[in-house]
């Protein structure tokens, strides 16, 4: 069940609201057909501006310096700015998930005091790395290796599709240190470029065009060997935790998305008139409106449902797999009605409902197409893994 928003929450969202539609909606369309991606400069005065609301750090404890929201105001926050440019809230989101949960969880006090405060004040831009060229959907097949040399773990490998990679400052990192191993040889690694430099090549792409996305290249990179988090060999499951709420995180920018092209849908079939009245009066219009409110409303319930348990600390692999999968497939049908109820226009870049179409195409990847989605909910409903 999705809990009644408390009067806290429903404030948040009048004020997240009022803010994106003052400050981030009209910029939205113009940035994302300027910046491929947007400049490290932008990204982080925009990141800055974001900052009050609670946007970074914001379900971290405050005694690490987080906002401690719950996550139904987490979810406020993600949906309400994917609505107004998802491409920004994809870089918010992974500077708010690469580093601070994994070492709020599994880091040392040295490593919560030497990085935390930075990444928190935007000083330091954080992406997460576990794709690699060959390694997609089976993230657990890493070839990135890291051998140890004396203080330092020295790192040779090559991640792709990075969130943030090419304005990133650390990236947290997955590495095989004993490939015999397996998963189980896998271990995570705080990547700090000032002290161990990396090249970063940046993928263009169909849609969040404005969010960095990038090749993270890691030759003879010398890390040290205080910058390893958890237990040697330990780090997939360190991945596989972060990676369940960092999926619902995607499912609600997808329903954020799908708001976005329902209001435009909305107001453009007021507008526009043919046969000497508004479109939105003819019946078949109607049907496409109402089959997109269903849709992202039964997406929303997915998607705060997840939060929902992840907030009472349940494991939630089915119900943040459903939201993601739901919302993400949903989002590409939604945006794309929205397309047909503008007619030519909507094709064209004088209207944002293109660019929602092709941020929420883009949105069935990151963290798991939908097809690995669905082989999770199979194994959690079977009880029989199909990876294995
Ligand atoms: C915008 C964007 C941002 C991203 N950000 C990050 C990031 O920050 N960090 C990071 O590490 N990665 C990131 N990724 C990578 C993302 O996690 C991968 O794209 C995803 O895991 C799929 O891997 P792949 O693209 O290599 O596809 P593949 O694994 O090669 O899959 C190709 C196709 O085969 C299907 N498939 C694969 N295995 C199976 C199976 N067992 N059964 C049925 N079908 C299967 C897939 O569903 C897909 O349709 C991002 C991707 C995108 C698009």
């Amino acid at each position: 069940m999705i809990p009644e928003l408390n009067e806290e929450q429903k404030l948040l969202k009048r004020n997240v609201r009022d803010f994106v539609e003052r400050e981030i909606i009209p910029i939205a369309d113009e940035y994302d057909r300027k910046y491929h991606p947007l400049p490290k400069d932008v990204a982080v005065g925009l990141l800055k501006k974001l900052l009050p609301f609670g946007y970074i750090g914001s379900t971290l404890p405050p005694e690490y310096g987080g906002q401690g929201l719950d996550r139904i105001s987490y979810g406020i926050l993600g949906e309400e700015m994917a609505r107004a440019y998802v491409s920004l809230g994809m870089i918010a989101m992974m500077q708010d998930a690469a580093l601070l949960p994994i070492l709020a969880k599994d880091g040392t006090d040295e490593q919560r005091a030497r990085f935390m405060p930075k990444v928190l004040s935007l000083e330091k831009i954080t992406c997460l790395g576990l794709t690699e060229p060959d390694v997609g959907s089976g993230a657990r097949d890493v070839k990135t290796t890291a051998v140890p040399d004396g203080d330092y773990y020295i790192i040779n490998g090559t991640k792709t599709w990075i969130t943030n990679g090419g304005i990133a400052d650390i990236a947290v990192i997955f590495a095989s240190t004993d490939p015999s191993k397996g998963a189980r040889g896998i271990s995570c690694f705080i990547v700090d470029k000032d002290e161990s430099p990396f090249t970063t090549r940046e993928l263009p792409k169909l849609g969040c065009r404005s969010c960095p996305t990038s090749e993270v290249i890691f030759e003879d990179c010398r890390v040290p060997k205080n910058n390893l988090v958890g237990n040697l060999g330990g780090a997939y499951p360190i991945a596989l935790a972060d990676l369940v709420e960092i999926r619902v995180g995607v499912g609600i920018g997808a329903v954020g998305l799908a708001q976005a092209a329902i209001d435009a849908a909305i107001k453009y079939a007021r507008e526009r008139q043919q046969f000497g009245r508004p479109i939105g009066k003819f019946q078949l219009i109607q049907e496409m409106i109402a089959d997109m409110v269903m849709v992202t409303e039964a997406a929303r319930f997915f998607c705060y449902q997840a939060y929902y348990l992840i907030g009472k600390g349940e494991t939630c692999f089915r119900e943040a797999s459903m939201a993601k999968c739901f919302s993400t497939e949903m989002a590409v049908d939604v945006t794309s009605k929205a397309i047909q109820i503008h007619g030519a226009y909507g094709i064209s870049e004088e209207y944002p409902v293109e660019r929602y179409f092709r941020d929420a195409r883009t949105l069935t990847f990151p963290d798991g197409a939908s097809q690995i989605q669905k082989l999770i909910i199979g194994r959690e409903m079977l009880g029989m893994s199909a990876f294995v």
